[in-house]
């Protein structure tokens, strides 16, 4: 992994920002079809596939901040992206229930909005101490974005997904491990 280099302003700083955001976004283009492939509740599956397209502008937001800036659109390598995405493909590769895994499913795609809100949050911020108010607008899109994609998750989690899940859970754990819905 790339060690810090001396980072001694806030443009530098607001660069190196805008570079793990621009890897983490294509890591998240190159994960979000086999995590949607993985799941089994349509509703869920719709969310996945929407959320992959505005990925893909997200990505381009990015590429005109780094134009504007009169820098090379490069990424650096986002360690904790790789650990979230990591984290989605246990569930995308588990066997079991397919309503149960759809929960895990939830949970961690949640795990990656959280850490884009933040990311964007504070470089959203920095863009604005630096006066860069081209980079704010565009930061904000995505941000909103984000947690729209979080909030459109939680309600899904809350008024199907999870229900479906327990439900399975119970039948699964009355027929003694022997009957997980699918055939698994
Ligand atoms: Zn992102
Ligand atoms: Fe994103
Ligand atoms: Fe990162
Ligand atoms: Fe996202």
């Amino acid at each position: 992994m790339a060690t810090m280099a001396k980072i001694t302003t806030m443009e530098q700083l607001f660069l190196d920002e805008i570079r793990d955001l621009y890897d983490a976004e294509k890591q998240l283009v190159k994960a979000l079809p086999d995590m949607a492939k993985a799941v089994s509740s349509d509703e869920l599956r719709d969310a996945f596939e929407e959320h992959l397209e505005q990925t893909r502008a997200q990505v381009r937001r990015l590429e005109r901040i780094f134009e504007a800036l009169g820098e090379k659109a490069t990424g650096k390598k986002c360690a904790a992206m790789t650990g979230l995405i990591k984290e989605g493909n246990e569930f995308v590769s588990a066997s079991g229930d397919t309503a149960v895994r759809d929960a895990g499913l939830i949970a961690a795609a949640q795990k990656v909005e959280h850490y884009e809100i933040s990311g964007y949050g504070s470089a959203r911020t920095h863009a604005e101490i630096l006066g860069n108010g081209g980079a704010v607008r565009l930061l904000e899109e995505t941000l909103f974005e984000e947690k729209e994609a979080n909030e459109k998750l939680t309600e899904l989690a809350r008024y199907q997904i999870n229900d479906e899940a327990l439900r399975s859970s119970k039948g699964n754990a009355r027929g003694a491990g022997g009957s997980a819905r699918d055939g698994w």
